[in-house]
Parts: structure tokens; C-alpha cells; sequence
């Protein structure tokens, strides 16, 4: 009998190769566009995706993930879980209500899809909540892609434990489980009517270091959905799943897909056996980077493994998480175009695997010695980073002694996190720019003039620390990494963010070092109108390294240090240049925490190493800035106090002064801004509000310890919010003042 594998895919991009879907939903929402052509654009980039995995030979291609908006918002509606509030809307209506809120009705909240860059609309299950069926539309997605795929047609559902573990919920997990369970039944049961072969069934939050506290959910959920009889692929995306392995690895399903790109899951495999019976869908074609699979890493784990489980060959997760098609970037070299896979590529890896395994076709690794004779060392910065010793992660004093020799300022001083107002004004003169309509000189004489307008608002409102307003930035990733050498830029790399906004980040290919000052221009110009501080303004090695597509053939620590190194020589720079306070942002730092504990520390480890090399060369008399703006950030205060920063600004608005109970109580003893107001609402503060923002801070930190500043940089609001915004601010800190 002739051996075969089968391939599969657990998801793919549907954004459209060209962003049409984009185009589509900005249309609708503008009225340009009806539904019905919204769901032409949409069917149409789906079915599309859907042919070119099929023509790529893959056996089982999910379908039933490509979504207007949100896949986790599909399913809150799919399962009736619809919140009071949008209770009066339907259709269309109703969805984009909660993707995006309507007149006086707040969207649902959104937050990180796990460790992607994507965001989902958090479920919110009310008191009370009757979950109902509505899966026609699912049903009738099987049939069109049964139309085009037949048998290799394979539903995916998101897993009802994944589904509640994600929801807010005010009902209890299991009352609002057992529910659901019959809904899941009712879904499979007309599955198996349409005569899927099988169905995916998503479950990544079994990845969770705490997957074992809701086993008996589990269990119980994929017992009653097995009852149905048709077939079950558990699929488990992005880390390993741990200890639970011996229980999950129990439950009955047809088979698992795992991950095999993170984590110990062949440790695991290894350790519990494979379970007689059940088809192991290896995850080895990694969703989550855009580089060609080196076979030479891959092959040998893969031949291991089929003896021990009938094999199939997966992507690790869904494709969603990378662009469509390297083929397409033809600005890029060659040597580097072939070493890059993105979806189509990915696809064909997955093919080539099989082919490789089953069929003895040999697998060709040479791309990736042409890609390293392109892209070598960089032989000078090899050096400098192996001799780095302890003392260049230290600054030379420790914080009180530094205090004393930085600026001084009244109390409670007044700053904002960085970017101001990016008005269309603002893009299109960086776009005629780009474009080359705009010479270098009529550029910056534009940049400039939003710098002086900028300075002259700060200095009227009478600000104590004042910026530059970030106005040749369009990202605050893309900008450094135009800068820096070892990056690459696609034309078509989009990935989704959420709902129609999509990033296209930038890839670090090589090693990364800074041919010139990045940064001193604009903060000379800045200074150039006021005699007040203006805050140098860098994003930080972990964030850079976090919103970039990686390279993976040197560990992520040592990149974060060659970004730390440039980093640390524009600090010298701007210092030259006369800054005395530089702000080094890193937003991403805790979203590259690692699942699994024992990881955990060796990432906040060098992630801490990184800003520390970048800033610690810093005269003592330079006071460094950090920010960071998330919650939830309880369990990270003893990296951010390792961090070392003079002062740091935090999210602090949405998440109920959270944030201050948590430095209070770890007893963070240096200078720090929670942010006053939520800058991603479009409600203007008024001085009330802040002055009782304020006087909360006061309950927690010593007043020697606050700064006064919004949540976040301000380039997504307009100057009418900002402007009465930041005067608020500035009364509110007269008052407190004058009461001293
Ligand atoms: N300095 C940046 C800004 O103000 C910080 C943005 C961020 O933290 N995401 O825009
Ligand atoms: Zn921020």
C-alpha cells in the first residue's frame, strides 16, 4: 500500500491579497457601499482563499474562520450571547455596534488574541443570558466551501471552554457551559448532516499554564460534543499544553493538532506517549514567522514522530497571522525574497513536507546559504556585544543619587507620553514625501512648523516637560527601523490588527546596527523654541523587536541587544545634543511574556537586560523615561522596577487605579505618571475629573513621586479634543499646587 500523509490548515488570511475586504468595510461604513456588495467582497476573498489552498494540495482546509470583523464576535453572535444594550439592533447593525460601538452604546472590550498581534471583541455573558442558535450563516459558509472543496472541507469551530474562558462573564462558568453544550450538539449534528468528514474544534486556551483548573469542563464538553459521532480535531494552537497533556490526550477526539514551533510539546510527547488511535496533526509550519522552514530543523523531529502516531502535517496556527504571498515582494532582493514564506509559501511547505517524508523528495535548504552570504555579519557589532560586561546594564549611580542631579521641576510636573495630533495635514505631507512630490527640505520645513506649532501650545499652557510631537513617525516601530540597518519593509505584508485595521511590520533580517542619529534633528528643533526640557523621545529594543516579523536564526535576546546598542548611541547623541530627559518607550514589553512560568523569567530577564543597556549609559544628570501602557501589569512590577527608570508614565484610566494599588503595594519608591485620562476615548476630561484622578493618586504615591500625564501619546485624537484636554490638565494641577 502506497504510504500518504495529510496536510492541513487550521485558518487563513481573509483581508483579501489587495485589502479589499478593508476597502469593503470602510465603504459600507461610509455609505458608499451596501451590504450586499460588502458581502460579495467578503464571500469573494474568502472562496479565494479557500481555492488557493486547495490548489496547493492541502487534504483538510478549515473553513469558517474569514469574518467581517472579529471570528470571537462571530461566534457571541452565533451563539446568541448579545449584551442588553445592542438588544434593539439586528443584522449588520447589531454586529458593527459591537465591533465598534454606535450613538451612546459602548462597543465590547477588545484585547490581545493570546500572544498575536491580533485583537479580539471580548464575549460579555449578562446575568440572565439565554444563549440561542444562530447558525445559519456557519451552515450555509460549509456549503459554499463544500461546493468548491468537497471533502476537503473541515469546519472550524471555536471550542465552547476557549469561548467562556475568554468572556466576561456574570453567570457562573459551568451553568453558562452546560447551555451552550447543546447548542455545540446542535451545530455538529447538522454538520454531520452535510456530511463534513470532520470538524476542528479550537481550543487554544488549553495552552494556559492553568488548563488544568477547568479539566472537568473539558471533559464534559468534548464528551457531549464527541456523542454526535462525527469526528473531532482538537486543535491547539500556539504553545505547548504542559502537564495537562496526560488528560487532554485522553479525551475523546479523533486526534490532536498541537503546536510544535513553541514550547516542549515533543518533550511532552515524549514523556505521556501518543494515545492508541487518535491521528496527531503535527503543527511544524509555523503560523506565527514569516521565514521558509529550514528542513534541516524540522524533517528529523517529523520522521521521529511517525512511528509513534499516524501523522498529518499542520500549520501551527491559523495563517491569519502572516501576509499572503512573499512571492509578490519584488522590491525585496532575491536572496532575501526566498527565504520569507508567508501563507501561499507556508502552504507549499506543507506540501513539500509530505513529499519529502512519503514521497522521497529531497528537501532544498540552499535559499538559505545564498540568503547568508547576502546578509553576514556584522562583524564589528559581533564584537562589541561579546564584550559587554555587567557594567554596561548599570547606570553609574543608583536613583536617589541620580535624582538629585536631574532637572528640577514643581511639583507635579506636567508632560504628555509623545505624539500629538496626526491630522490628515500631518499624513499627507509624509505621504508627498513618500511619494516624492516633497524635497527633503520643503519635508522638514513642514515637520518643523508642526514642532514650533506644538511647542508654542505646550509652552501656553504653561506644560513642564515638553515634546516634539512625533510628527515624522507614522509608527513608532517603522520609524526606528527605516532608520536602522537589518530591517526590511514589504509592500503587501499586511496582517490584521483588528476589525479593518491591518499593520504590515517590518522584518529584521540581519543585524541591526544605526548608521546616523535617528532622533536629533527634530529634538534640536524643538529645543530651538523653548527654554523648557524637551523629553528625547525612542521606542524601546523590546518593542521594536516585539512589533517586527523577527529573525530566527539568533536568539531574540541577542537582537534585543543590538537594538539596545543603537539605541544607547542615540541616547548619547540627543544627550550631546542637550537632553536631559529621554523617554524610552516600551508599550510591548509584557505582551512578549511567555505562557509557561519557567520561561517566564528568562524573558523578563534579558527583556530588562535590553532597556537597561540601552539606557544605562545615561549621565546620572539625564533622567530616563519609560512608558508603558497596559493593566494588569501587577505581575510584572519587579521587572518594571529592574528597568531601573527614573520615571515612568502608565496606563492607568481604565483599569480603576488598578495600576497605583499594585505600586503602592510592591512599595515602588521612584517617580511615576499614571496616566490622568483615557486618550483612546473620545470624551474630553474636565478639570473636576482630573483634580479627583489626582487626588486618588495622592492616596497611593507620595506627591514627590507623580507626574501628571495622559494615558497615552495623543496622535489619535484631534487638536479640539486635546487642547481642552491638556487645559484641564493644567488647572487641575494649579489647584493641587496652590493647596501644597
Ligand atoms: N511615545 C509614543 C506616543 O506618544 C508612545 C505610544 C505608545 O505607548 N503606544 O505615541
Ligand atoms: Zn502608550
Amino acid at each position: 500500500m502506497m504510504m500518504t500523509m495529510m496536510t492541513q490548515t487550521v485558518g487563513y488570511p481573509h483581508i483579501g491579497k489587495n485589502r479589499e475586504l478593508k476597502r469593503a468595510l470602510e465603504g459600507y461604513w461610509k455609505g458608499a457601499l451596501d451590504a450586499e456588495a460588502l458581502s460579495v467582497t467578503f464571500r469573494q476573498v474568502e472562496e479565494e482563499g479557500w481555492c488557493t489552498q486547495r490548489d496547493a494540495g492541502i487534504d483538510a482546509i478549515g473553513v469558517g474562520d474569514a469574518t467581517l470583523y472579529d471570528a470571537v464576535l462571530d461566534w457571541s453572535l452565533r451563539l446568541g450571547l448579545v449584551s442588553e444594550r445592542f438588544a434593539a439592533l439586528e443584522g449588520l447593525d447589531r454586529l458593527f455596534a459591537m465591533a465598534r460601538g454606535a450613538a451612546g452604546i459602548p462597543a465590547l472590550d477588545m484585547t490581545k488574541w493570546f500572544d498575536t498581534n491580533y485583537h479580539y471583541l471580548v464575549p460579555e455573558i449578562e446575568a440572565g443570558a439565554r444563549p440561542t442558535a444562530n447558525f445559519g450563516d456557519f451552515l450555509a459558509t460549509v456549503r459554499r466551501a463544500q461546493a468548491l472543496l468537497g471533502e476537503r472541507a473541515v469546519p472550524i469551530l471555536l471550542g465552547p471552554v476557549t469561548f467562556l474562558r475568554l468572556a466576561r462573564l456574570a453567570v457562573p462558568f459551568d451553568a453558562m457551559l452546560a447551555q451552550l453544550l447543546p447548542l455545540y450538539v446542535e451545530l455538529l449534528t447538522a454538520l454531520k448532516a452535510l456530511g463534513v468528514p470532520e470538524v476542528q474544534l479550537h481550543e487554544p486556551a488549553l495552552i494556559l499554564p492553568d488548563s488544568g483548573s477547568y479539566r472537568s469542563q473539558t471533559e464534559t464538553a468534548v464528551a457531549a460534543l464527541a456523542a454526535v459521532g462525527l469526528p473531532l480535531n482538537l486543535v491547539i494552537p500556539f504553545d505547548d499544553i504542559g502537564e495537562s497533556f496526560s488528560w487532554i490526550a485522553a479525551l475523546p477526539v479523533a486526534g490532536l493538532t498541537l503546536d510544535f514551533t513553541r514550547g516542549e510539546t515533543a518533550a511532552l510527547l515524549e514523556r505521556y506517549g501518543w494515545p492508541a488511535g487518535k491521528f496527531l496533526a503535527a503543527g511544524s509550519v509555523d503560523g506565527r514567522n514569516i521565514w521558509r522552514l529550514r528542513g534541516a530543523e524540522v524533517l528529523p523531529q517529523l520522521r521521529s514522530l511517525m512511528p509513534v502516531a499516524p501523522l498529518r502535517i499542520s500549520a501551527s496556527c491559523s495563517l491569519q497571522h502572516v501576509p499572503y504571498s512573499a512571492a509578490r515582494e519584488m522590491a525585496l532582493p532575491a536572496p532575501l525574497r526566498n527565504v520569507l514564506a508567508f501563507a501561499e509559501e507556508k502552504l507549499h511547505e506543507l506540501a513539500a513536507l509530505r513529499d519529502t517524508l512519503v514521497g522521497g523528495v529531497a528537501w532544498d535548504d540552499s535559499p538559505w546559504a545564498e540568503f547568508r552570504a547576502f546578509a553576514p555579519e556584522d562583524v564589528a557589532l559581533r564584537a562589541r556585544q561579546a564584550a559587554l560586561d555587567t557594567g554596561d546594564f548599570s547606570r553609574a549611580e543608583a536613583y536617589p543619587a541620580r535624582r538629585a542631579q536631574q532637572v528640577a521641576l514643581p511639583p507635579f510636573p506636567l508632560t504628555t507620553i509623545g505624539s500629538f495630533p496626526q491630522t490628515d495635514a500631518v499624513r499627507q505631507l509624509r505621504a508627498r514625501f513618500k511619494r516624492g512630490e516633497l524635497s527633503e527640505a520643503a519635508y522638514r520645513a513642514g515637520v518643523d512648523s508642526w514642532i514650533a506649532y506644538t511647542i508654542g501650545v505646550q509652552e501656553g499652557l504653561d506644560f513642564d516637560v515638553l515634546v516634539h510631537g512625533e510628527f515624522e513617525r507614522s509608527d513608532m516601530v517603522e520609524y526606528f527601523a527605516e532608520n536602522l540597518t537589518g530591517f526590511a519593509f514589504t509592500q503587501h505584508g499586511w496582517v490584521q490588527s483588528f476589525g479593518s485595521r491591518y499593520v504590515r511590520p517590518p522584518i529584521i533580517y540581519a543585524d541591526v546596527s544605526r548608521p546616523a542619529p535617528m532622533t536629533v534633528r527634530e529634538f534640536k528643533v524643538a529645543q530651538s523654541f523653548t527654554s523648557k526640557p524637551i523629553k528625547g523621545m525612542l521606542t524601546g529594543p523590546v518593542t521594536i523587536l516585539n512589533w517586527s516579523f523577527p529573525r530566527t536564526d539568533l536568539p531574540r535576546r541577542e537582537v534585543a541587544f543590538q537594538l539596545a546598542l543603537a539605541l544607547r548611541d542615540e541616547i548619547a547623541d540627543l544627550e550631546r545634543a542637550g537632553a536631559r530627559i529621554i523617554q524610552v518607550d516600551e508599550p510591548a514589553l509584557r505582551e512578549g511574556l511567555p505562557y509557561k512560568s519557567d520561561r517566564r523569567a528568562a524573558y523578563v530577564a534579558w527583556a530588562v537586560d535590553a532597556f537597561r543597556l540601552a539606557t544605562a549609559g545615561a549621565a546620572s544628570a539625564t533622567q530616563i523615561h519609560t512608558h508603558m501602557c497596559y493593566a494588569e501589569f501587577g505581575e510584572i512590577l519587579p521587572a518594571i522596577d529592574g528597568l531601573d527608570a527614573d520615571v515612568i508614565s502608565l496606563e492607568n484610566a481604565r483599569s480603576d487605579d488598578e495600576t497605583l494599588r499594585a505600586l503602592a503595594e510592591y512599595g515602588y519608591a521612584r517617580e511615576v505618571g499614571p496616566g490622568v485620562y483615557d486618550i483612546h476615548s473620545p470624551v474630553v476630561p474636565d478639570e473636576a475629573f482630573i483634580l479627583e484622578k489626582l487626588r486618588t493618586f495622592r492616596l497611593h504615591l507620595a506627591d514627590a513621586q507623580l507626574w501628571v500625564n495622559p494615558d497615552c501619546g495623543l496622535k489619535t485624537r484631534a487638536w479640539a479634543e486635546v487642547l481642552p484636554a491638556l487645559r484641564a490638565m493644567v488647572a487641575a494641577v494649579r489647584q493641587l499646587r496652590a493647596e501644597l
